[in-house]
């Protein structure tokens, strides 16, 4: 970094590569500075609930490290075996389980970082209480590569879990199930996971599911966990709360298959088209229900399959639109029901993302979002930390409003 600091040479950090708004694809001939070799445990300790890795630490190993020693690492993205959590940190990536125990950047208590300059700083580090100072490390979580590349990570991590009982509702229509989880949030019952399937997406993924799946049924994961009498009695309350809602049919499948079937849901999607345009954006719980229904009907006003999942208690879906990658011009219309999915989720007062980040994707929209002094103040923490501009150029904040393009320069 600080020979690109010197020759004014633009660098893109590359983790796992699993990001999903493309992020860590250099566009212009940056330097990809890649994180695969930094793959240390520097420390796990038990007896403060703590562990220090280097960036390019899969997500999938921290998880089993914390297990091994008796602690729980909560996030779960779905790509866990090929994601770094130096990725995970720069995304603040979520997935299933931030519904209670939030994203990454909840658990981040120091890192250390590499600034634009070439300068090593640590910020943060294993102290549980530390407000000396600004926390420059929250700055970096999320920041996708804009304001530093982060070479290692302390995790605060939790006692391991006695038990984790999932529980599985399954609706007749799309609006039901989305009714089922507000009310439960409403309700007061608090899962770790609180997920939403609608019957488009159990039609083609219904027959690996491991368990009994009524046919046509759109479904609702969730997760309770905890001690075990505490899981158990949890997890009654919930399904007596679902059966007085609406019309459903239960299952309980054992924990980790059932996350595992989770997981495959995208790839499954995938391969029905060869292609997707996969969008990821959050609204207030309870507009739920609208925004299903009104993103299925921007789906078939551009004649396009739609399929909706996503991490529904936190009001995160995914809206995927089918297309075949080699039709150019079926990719364009994808894009531009993308687009009003975007100006959907703002009107019922959402954001353009929830868990993916604004990457190189989103650039474009992220001025919707964000007031001209939000912008502004954003992009002043950004000039302070990386005056050239050279760290991940064009990503997450679009265009330097103060400078010409970079594209253009
Ligand atoms: C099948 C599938 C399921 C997914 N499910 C989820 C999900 O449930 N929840 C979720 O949030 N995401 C999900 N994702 C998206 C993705 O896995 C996450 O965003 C993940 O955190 C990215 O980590 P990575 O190491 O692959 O980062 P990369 O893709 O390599 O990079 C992502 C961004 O972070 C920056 N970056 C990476 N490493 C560093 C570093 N060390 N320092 C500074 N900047 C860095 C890059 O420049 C880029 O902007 C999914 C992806 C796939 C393919």
């Amino acid at each position: 970094l600080a020979a690109c600091d010197r020759l004014g040479v633009a660098i893109v950090p590359r983790g796992g590569g699993t990001g999903l708004a493309g992020g860590a694809v250099p566009i212009h001939g940056e330097v990809i500075v890649s994180l695969e070799r930094l793959r240390r445990v520097r420390e796990v300790c038990p007896e403060r609930w703590q562990m220090t890795v280097e960036a390019g630490v899969t997500t999938e190993h921290v998880k089993r490290l914390a297990a091994e020693n008796g602690l729980y690492f909560p996030p779960d993205p779905g790509a866990a075996e090929q994601s770094h959590i130096g990725g995970n940190v720069a995304t603040n990536a979520g997935g299933p389980h931030a519904f209670k125990y939030g994203p990454t950047g909840e658990w981040v208590l120091g890192l250390e970082v590499v600034l634009a300059s070439g300068c090593v700083v640590e910020l943060g580090g294993s102290l549980r209480k530390d407000v000396a100072g600004l926390r420059l490390a929250d700055l970096l979580v999320g920041s996708e590569g804009t304001l530093g590349l982060i070479t290692a990570v302390t995790l605060r991590l939790l006692p391991a879990r006695e038990a984790s009982l999932p529980i599985v509702g399954f609706f007749a229509s799309d609006a039901a199930a989305c009714h089922a989880v507000s009310s439960a949030v409403a309700y007061g019952t608090e899962p770790a996971a609180l997920e939403f399937i609608d019957r488009a997406v159990m039609a083609e993924v219904g027959a690996a599911y491991p368990g009994r799946v009524p046919a046509g049924m759109a479904a609702v994961l969730a997760d309770f966990d905890g001690s075990r009498p505490a899981a158990i009695a949890a997890r009654a309350e919930f399904s007596a709360l679902l059966e007085e809602a609406s019309a459903v049919a239960l299952d309980e499948p054992a924990g980790a298959v059932l996350w595992r079937w989770r997981d495959g849901i995208s790839p499954v999607v995938s391969t029905i088209r060869g292609g997707k345009v996969s969008e990821d954006v959050a609204v207030p719980v309870d507009r739920l229900a609208e925004a299903v229904d009104r993103i299925r009907q921007i789906g078939s006003q551009h004649a396009l399959p739609t399929y909706v999942w996503g991490h529904a208690g936190n009001g995160n879906l995914h809206p995927n639109f089918l297309v075949d990658p080699r039709a150019s011009e079926e990719i364009v219309v994808a894009e531009s029901a993308a687009a009003c999915v975007f100006s959907l989720a703002l009107e019922l007062g959402g954001s353009i993302s929830g868990e993916h980040g604004v990457g190189w994707l989103k650039r474009t929209q992220i001025d919707r979002q964000l007031s001209p002094e939000q912008r502004e103040a954003q992009w002043a923490i950004k000039r302070a930390l990386d005056p050239q501009g050279l760290l991940n150029p064009g990503k997450k904040l679009g265009d330097d409003p103060q400078r010409t393009s970079w594209l253009a320069a």
